[in-house]
């Protein structure tokens, strides 16, 4: 096996078992290795830290698989062992039957650096994100064809930037990669609502899974309010907020695809008494309009996009947070709720609080914090990769 010889020094992160070497700790190798094969990886000494997968193209040259002098050498059967625990811990998910859609591999998460893999009521959809994920694609989608439960199919989304980055093959965008052919929707059912997943078109694989706890928190709050779901994508936590309740529910999206499918969702459940209201614009103009137009609301959910992709783009971004909240908190009714949320892995919770602190005090309101929210069981992240946290939520409750 080819070796890496990481510079005096550099070692340390390996050592606590952070799974990323950056380029910049490498002092030697690996001559002739290809993108994604696994290679040794020793300290300056030559002393052996464990073995990882090589990405030649990427800023991360190593993505660690195992650790320490005795470290197994990563093989099919390591990979596919790793695939089946990430899907046997699941179990928990299917036995309850609260939802039939959950991320069965999450990549560092699961010790499967790259993999993600999610399910759709019996249909999985991967993403491989890394040359080493990409090399043991063919044991990875074999072990979740037989292991997934009910699986008709395995799929995979390669309209991914960081596939580019690591030299990786961005088109086609969807594949069938085993079995059949997933239909155009898929419909899951979360908790009070039901949704149909555009696997080859929308967002991520299709939806985010990511804010199933969230959405569930939030619902209850709705409770016969006038509701502004902002960032609504296919309606998530308006359709929550109609399931528990609100009078009516206004779904903000820029994405006309998006607002369509929202309206399509509203139609699997059948509820009455809630004014459902769909409004294509982009949230930052739409809250002024808001303003202008002296509406005020119940509850307002903020859950954007990433704004800060890097550290370096955290400024920017940490002005475009304030605000929206800002914004948002002015147009809130005596006693409102504010759900607000930061997907941006660079932002951390200490940051974001500030953020809404400021916005708050320009707004001239006082808030409690009522619940804070994060990423649920099925997207687990490992003790020794703060980087893998990257979901953030608060519920504030307006005290005047
Ligand atoms: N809350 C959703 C997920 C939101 S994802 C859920 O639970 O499923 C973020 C959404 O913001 C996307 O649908 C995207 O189309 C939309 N978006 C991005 N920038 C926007 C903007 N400036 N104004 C309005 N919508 C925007």
């Amino acid at each position: 096996m080819k070796k890496i010889v990481l510079k005096p020094s550099r070692d340390f992160t390996v050592r606590r078992r952070h799974p990323w070497i950056f380029s910049g700790a490498l002092s030697d190798g690996p001559a002739g290795a290809e993108s994604g094969e696994a290679v040794e990886v020793v300290d300056a000494r030559g002393e052996r830290l464990g073995y990882g997968s090589y990405s030649p193209a990427s800023q991360i040259s190593v993505r660690m698989l195992t650790y320490g002098a005795d470290a197994q050498k990563p093989d099919e059967a390591l990979i596919a062992g790793r695939v089946a625990a990430a899907v046997g811990r699941r179990a928990c998910f299917f036995a309850d039957a609260a939802t039939n859609a959950m991320r069965l591999v999450n990549a560092e998460g699961d010790m499967l650096p790259g993999v993600v893999a999610d399910y759709y009521a019996g249909f999985v959809v991967c993403q491989f994100t890394s040359a080493g994920a990409e090399r043991w694609k063919t044991v990875i989608v074999e072990t979740l064809a037989k292991f997934a439960p009910f699986c008709r199919g395995v799929s995979e989304r390669r309209d991914v930037d960081v596939r580019a980055k690591e030299g990786l093959e961005v088109e086609p965008a969807f594949a069938v990669l085993s079995g059949d052919e997933p239909p155009e929707f898929i419909e899951i059912s979360e908790g009070p609502c039901k949704f149909l997943v555009d696997v080859r078109n929308g967002h991520k694989t299709g939806f985010y899974l990511d804010q199933r706890d969230a959405r569930a928190a939030v619902g209850p709050y709705a409770n016969g309010g006038d509701v502004l779901n902002c960032f609504s994508y296919t309606g998530g936590f308006g359709l929550y907020a109609r399931a528990c309740g609100a009078s009516k529910v206004t779904q903000v999206d820029s994405s006309a695809e998006a607002l369509a499918l929202a309206k399509r969702n509203e139609g699997l459940v059948h509820l009455c008494g809630t004014a459902m209201e769909y409004v294509e614009d982009d949230v930052f103009k739409y809250l002024r309009t808001c303003r202008d137009e002296g509406r005020m609301f119940d509850m307002i959910v903020l859950d954007p996009p990433k704004f800060a992709a890097t550290r370096s783009k955290l400024m920017k971004a940490s002005r475009g947070y304030k605000d929206i909240n800002l914004l948002a908190m002015k147009l809130l009714r005596p006693h409102g709720i504010l759900a607000t949320f930061s997907c941006s892995g660079a932002m951390d919770t200490t940051l974001f609080d500030k953020i809404l602190s400021e916005a708050a005090v320009d707004a001239q309101r006082d808030f409690q914090i009522v619940e804070r929210t994060g990423q649920p069981a099925d997207h687990p992240v490992p003790l020794s990769f703060p980087e893998g946290l990257y979901l953030k939520g608060v519920v504030l409750r307006s005290l005047s």
